[in-house]
Parts: C-alpha cells; sequence; structure tokens
C-alpha cells in the first residue's frame, strides 16, 4: 500500500481529534477472543524440516501442485512466505547450534502459517466481515462477502495473507484455514498436524496446549527456551511456539503484546456515530493499519518483553 508520510499525518490527526471529541461509550473496546477455542502447539525442537505438513495441507486444501516437489529440499536454500498457493511453509534456520559429536552446525526448522489470531487485526481491519474469527478459533474468510480492498493484508502483524493476483475475474484472498471443514464436519485436526512424523504439532484446546506447554517447560529444564510465543503476542494466538533457540533467531517478529485491533476497530466506532462517509473510513483506516504496520517493522519501543 503506498501512502505518503504526510498524508498519513494528516489522517491520523483527524483520527485523533475524532477520538478526542467522541463520547467514552463508543472508544470502549472489548475483545471478541472465543473462550476455549482450539488451536496447535509447535515444538520446533521436535521438527525435522520433512515438508509433509506442507504436502498435506496442499493436498486438503486442493492447492496447486508446486514447482519443485515435496520431497526437494533445496527449498530451504532461501526464506518463504505463505502466498496464494501454499498456506504454510518451513523454513530453515542456522542459530549458530554445531552437534557435540559431529562438530557440524545444526539446523531448525520453523512452520508458519495464518497464527489464527484470538483478537484478529485482519478481522477489525475488514468492514465487510469477510474474514470473521469462529468460536472454534478458526479465522474464516468468505469469499462471497470480500470487495478486494486487501485491507487484511495490510493490517495482519504477520503479513500472512495473500491475494490471488493471478486469478483476474475471482480473486481471493488466501490463508490458513486451520483445517475448519475437518474440525467442523469430521471432528478431525489439521492435516499438519495429523501428518507431522514426530509430533512436532499438537492439536487441541488452547487451555489445554498452554498446559502442555508449560509442562513441557517445566519438566525439560535447560531444553527450552522460557517462553509459549502466542500466549500473550497481540492479545494470543491460535498457533503457539515452542523453541530450544532463541525466537528471535528463528524469524519471529518481536510484537506487542495487546491486540492490535483496539485502535482501528475504536476509530471505526467512531466514524460510525459521526456518520462519516465510507470513502473517508476506507481512507483512515488505511492510514491507521499503515502505521501499524510501520510501528511493527520499526520494533515500537512500547513492546513490553523481548523475543527471547
Ligand atoms: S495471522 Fe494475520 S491473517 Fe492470520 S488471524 Fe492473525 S491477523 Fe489474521
Ligand atoms: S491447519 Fe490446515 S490449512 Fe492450516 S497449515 Fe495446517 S493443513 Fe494447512
Ligand atoms: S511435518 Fe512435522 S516434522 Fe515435518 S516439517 Fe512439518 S512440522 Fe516439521
Amino acid at each position: 500500500m503506498q501512502l505518503k508520510r504526510r498524508s498519513f499525518f494528516k489522517l491520523a490527526a483527524v483520527g485523533a481529534a475524532t477520538a478526542i471529541s467522541t463520547p467514552r461509550s463508543a472508544l470502549a473496546w472489548q475483545s471478541k477472543a472465543p473462550a476455549d477455542a482450539f488451536g496447535c502447539l509447535m515444538d520446533i525442537s521436535r521438527c525435522i524440516g520433512c515438508r509433509k505438513c506442507e504436502q498435506a495441507c496442499n493436498a486438503v486444501n486442493e492447492l496447486p501442485l508446486p514447482v519443485r516437489p515435496f520431497d526437494d529440499l533445496s527449498v530451504f536454500d532461501e526464506k518463504r512466505r505463505p502466498d496464494a498457493t501454499k498456506f504454510t511453509v518451513v523454513n530453515r534456520y542456522h542459530s549458530g547450534r554445531v552437534d557435540d559429536d559431529k562438530g557440524l552446525p545444526v539446523a531448525d526448522f520453523v512452520k508458519i502459517q495464518c497464527m489464527h489470531c484470538q483478537d484478529p487485526a485482519c478481522v477489525s481491519a475488514c468492514i465487510t466481515g469477510a474474514m470473521s474469527k469462529k468460536s472454534n478459533g478458526a479465522v474464516h474468510y468468505d469469499a462471497d462477502k470480500c470487495i478486494g480492498c486487501r485491507y487484511c493484508m495490510v493490517a495482519c502483524p504477520f503479513e500472512i495473507p495473500a491475494y490471488e493476483y493471478h486469478n483476474p475475474l475471482t480473486p481471493k484472498v488466501m490463508k490458513c484455514t486451520l483445517c475448519e471443514t475437518l474440525l467442523s464436519e469430521q471432528n478431525k485436526p489439521p492435516a499438519c498436524a495429523t501428518i507431522c512424523p514426530t509430533e512436532a504439532i499438537t492439536f487441541g484446546k488452547r487451555s489445554t496446549l498452554l498446559k502442555l506447554a508449560k509442562k513441557r517447560l517445566h519438566d525439560n529444564p535447560g531444553r527450552y527456551v522460557d517462553h509459549v510465543y502466542g500466549e500473550k503476542e497481540v492479545g494470543g494466538t491460535s498457533w503457539l511456539y515452542l523453541s530450544n533457540v532463541p525466537f528471535a533467531k528463528l524469524g519471529f517478529l518481536k510484537l506487542p503484546l495487546k491486540p492490535l485491533p483496539r485502535l482501528p476497530e475504536t476509530l471505526q466506532h467512531s466514524l460510525f456515530s459521526y456518520l462519516w462517509s465510507p470513502a473517508l473510513l476506507f481512507t483512515l483506516l488505511g492510514g491507521v493499519m499503515y502505521r501499524n504496520h510501520k510501528q511493527q517493522t520499526l520494533q515500537h519501543p512500547e513492546q513490553p518483553g523481548d523475543v527471547s
């Protein structure tokens, strides 16, 4: 998204003035996180980089087959991102760990996908309701409601949603579905969790996964970094991570602990209370999300606690 710096500050000033002159009731923000949704715990120390999760995801979501097959490990030579044709990717990192016996560098592997945030910024940014947080934990996309504004893409702190630019007639926003259909129709876990040969991915209720993560931390002193990534980041996510390597060395972003939707939603409520025009609302929300995006990139100083 292109937004000139001066234009952004003008928009921010308008937003601030609106917020100041708005009744307190219109500024109230409440979490919409489901009480005890499902999620996945990814234990990075167990991942061997086999890419079977990528393959299972590709099959269950009927995505196009990749140019390089799933057993081609040369893909690890570059860092990849999920896109419109792949909802999850595994990346390889070298954090400096060395195998004691062989004296060789040890690789670590990190699977990334939509985090299915508890209070998702993409949902707040979507004024048509095409993105929604379901009670089962999945952040669901409804193509029939999507107008293609792509604000969800700008708002996402993990830069996950992708757009089908190659599909000019019926383009959709694409991202991990948490295999919602498998869960709701067949009571089955996500395909990636089922296929994983090392049980690096555990599916379950988020509260149970948090307990499991903390038990592993407690029972294995020295094995893990003392941090469950996703427990609190951006208000919490449905995908949680344990790691034996500092998260900062594995490409994890240092993010605020408070949910990011607060500001955009507060402004939406304020603007609607004064019946501002949808066109201006679009522009202003774009400015807010651009600012959020820049803040994350610059690693805002208010962020409590480093990613360890
Ligand atoms: S990771 Fe991004 S796309 Fe996924 S739920 Fe969170 S904000 Fe939305
Ligand atoms: S939960 Fe389903 S859609 Fe998401 S990464 Fe796993 S297999 Fe893919
Ligand atoms: S299937 Fe499991 S072990 Fe293999 S790359 Fe995926 S998460 Fe890692």
